[in-house]
């Protein structure tokens, strides 16, 4: 059977370099594109080197992005990189909800959609980022993040509350302002629930958030320590988690990061 990954965001930086090397391990790779003729040009080039990249064009802000990524992967899939997002300029209500609809409910959707789809040993990483370490956090913040049955629901709430606190002035108490840092805090939040509300799942899925470091792309810019490879590689290691490996972690590089 075809090995088969998703990766969002693969027209450019760390999801591209993702989706070459996992074609170039012999997976078939469906990769999100906004752009549907950045994705011919992609897949032609792909093709000419015997790799298999097939572009779809997804906006995963959309409702129907989660269903239309599903579709494309109807006999499963091994490996989802949930990597698209964006890290927008300035703090008011607009960035906020730009922030959660790529690189929060964004993510959950593609998330949820293709769980069902997760084949036996399946795994899932989430692209975080260093800015989700909670060190610098009030407790009272810490707390809330942790709290038992933190689900998908709870998550949306805590985001709801911050959102209505940006509106009527700046975040709630303690909160970071930072709608990138919040939107990675969640992500975390929910790879530490989900990889719980699945370990008895027959399917092994392992389901865990890594950190690319700071890295030279149009996100991360040119000053940047890391090159997009060392970056990619990181990401990469998770998934390669075999199913009795770590799940609900946070990793840079292969070891565990601080939450
Ligand atoms: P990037 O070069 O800015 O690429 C972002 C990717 O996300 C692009 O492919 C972009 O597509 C896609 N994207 C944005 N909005 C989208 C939407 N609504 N629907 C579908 N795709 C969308 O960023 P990067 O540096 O490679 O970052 C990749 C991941 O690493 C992100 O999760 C980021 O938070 C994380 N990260 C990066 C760094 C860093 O230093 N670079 C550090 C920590 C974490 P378009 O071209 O169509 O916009």
């Amino acid at each position: 059977m075809d090995k088969v990954a998703v990766v969002t965001g693969a027209n450019r930086g760390l999801g591209r370099e993702v989706a070459r090397i996992l074609a170039m391990r012999g997976y078939r790779v469906i990769g999100t594109v906004r752009d549907p003729a950045t994705g011919d040009v992609m897949r032609e080039r792909y093709a000419a080197e015997g790799l298999r990249f097939e572009p779809l064009a997804v906006d995963v802000t959309k409702d129907d992005a989660g269903e239309r990524i599903a579709a494309a992967v109807a006999d499963g899939v091994d490996v989802l990189v949930n990597n698209a997002a964006v890290a927008l300029e300035g703090f008011d209500l607009g960035v906020v909800d730009k922030t959660f609809a790529v690189n929060w409910y964004g993510a959950a959707r593609v998330l949820e959609a293709l769980l069902p789809r997760l084949r036996d040993g399946g795994r899932v990483v989430n692209v975080s980022s260093g800015v989700a370490d909670e060190a610098t956090l009030p407790d009272a913040i810490r707390e809330q993040l942790w709290a038992d049955g933190l689900d998908r629901a709870a998550i949306d709430q805590l985001l709801a509350r911050f959102r209505a606190g940006v509106a009527n002035g700046g975040p709630p108490d303690g909160w970071p302002r930072s709608a990138y840092r919040v939107s990675k805090l969640a992500l975390n939040a929910y790879t530490r629930h989900l990889a719980k509300a699945l370990a008895d799942d027959p399917r092994r899925l392992r389901v865990n958030a890594v950190c690319p470091g700071w890295v030279r792309t149009d996100m991360g810019g040119p000053a940047a320590p890391r090159s997009v490879d060392e970056g990619a590689e990181s990401i990469l290691w998770a998934t390669e988690i075999p199913p009795d490996g770590p799940s609900g972690g946070f990793f840079r590089d292969g070891e565990p990061a601080a939450w």
